[in-house]
């Protein structure tokens, strides 16, 4: 279907999706560079995605993130061809951009990330790590400590067979890595490990329980949850009483948004303002 010359509609694709401060970011940085565009939030139920992913020329869609449970799914609509080969590795696209009259698949959550692990001063390099959780955004985790030169990963996740996975993909990548999977989160060791990070959504409710016990957390550890909104989830308040120094997913977000923001208009992303934005639309922060 021809593409009409209106407004280009942009956002973020989950479910659920509606805790999203995506569109906030975004529709400010299309305001500030008056770019006539919106960005929206598509919440769609897993048997509705099909539909979804074919209306995207109707709808005058040019491009979306993707965010839980779909950045594995929506791989199979994004051709591999147009998907770089560590993507396909690590099977974790979180932006689709309509470029060339093709859909094209990147991952932004890896320079988010480290980007923002730049900015904290924080360094990977020969520290131990534990992660929790092994979907998309822990594939992305995972990749930025080993490529980072950490000195090894335990991961943890409740479905133990993407917990391996996760393993395979790494080794796959990086050569002799010292990356394994334990099957009860007691097991990872934290009392040993540098760095602690959550790529699991427990914290995002207030009635979800601390991923881990709190006994284990420890001064020496850094405590990276990539949940951002609450700003202080129950794992971040306790870590920081024990005297860990803590990061929430507020940062990620940005660089990870700044990043897909460039990919969907071509333009350098106005980073300070997308970072106002978000913080007014984040509790507690
Ligand atoms: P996902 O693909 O659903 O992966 C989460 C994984 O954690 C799943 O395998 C899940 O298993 C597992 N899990 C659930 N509860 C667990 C527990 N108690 N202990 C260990 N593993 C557990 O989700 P995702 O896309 O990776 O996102 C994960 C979190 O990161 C979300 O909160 C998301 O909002 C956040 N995130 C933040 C940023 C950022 O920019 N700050 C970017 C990406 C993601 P089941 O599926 O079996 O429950």
């Amino acid at each position: 279907m021809a593409r009409v010359s209106s407004k280009k509609i942009y956002g973020v694709l989950g479910y659920p999706a509606r805790h999203s401060l995506s569109p906030q970011m975004h529709n400010a940085a299309f305001r500030f560079l008056k770019i006539n565009a919106e960005y929206r939030i598509f919440e769609v139920k897993p048997e509705e995605l099909d539909t979804f992913v074919n209306t995207l020329a109707e709808e005058n869609i040019f491009g979306f993130n993707v965010t839980i449970p779909y950045k594995e799914r929506i791989m199979d609509f994004v051709k591999p061809d147009r998907v770089s080969s560590y993507l396909r590795q690590i099977k974790a696209v979180n932006t689709v951009v309509f470029q060339d009259g093709v859909w094209k698949g990147f991952n932004t959550d890896i320079s988010g990330f480290k980007r923002d692990l730049d900015e904290r001063g924080v360094s990977v390099l020969g520290k131990s790590a534990a992660l929790l959780g092994a979907g998309g955004a822990g594939r992305a985790v995972a990749y930025v400590l080993a490529n980072n030169g950490a000195k090894d990963i335990t991961v943890y996740d409740v479905d133990a067979v993407r917990a391996k996975s996760l393993i395979e993909l790494i080794n796959g990548l990086f050569f002799g890595f010292k990356i394994n999977y334990v099957t009860e989160p007691g097991q990872l060791d934290i009392p040993d490990k540098d760095i602690l990070v959550n790529a699991t959504p427990v914290g995002m409710k207030e009635s979800d329980p601390i991923p881990v016990e709190p006994e284990v957390l420890h001064p020496g550890l850094f405590v990276y949850d990539l949940i951002y909104n609450p700003a202080q989830t129950k794992l971040i308040r306790i870590a920081k009483d024990k005297g860990a120094k803590t990061a929430n997913g507020l940062g990620m977000l940005l660089y990870q948004g700044a990043l897909s923001f460039e990919y969907f208009t071509g333009m350098e992303a106005p980073v300070e303002l997308m970072r106002q934005a978000l913080e007014e639309g984040v509790k507690g922060l």
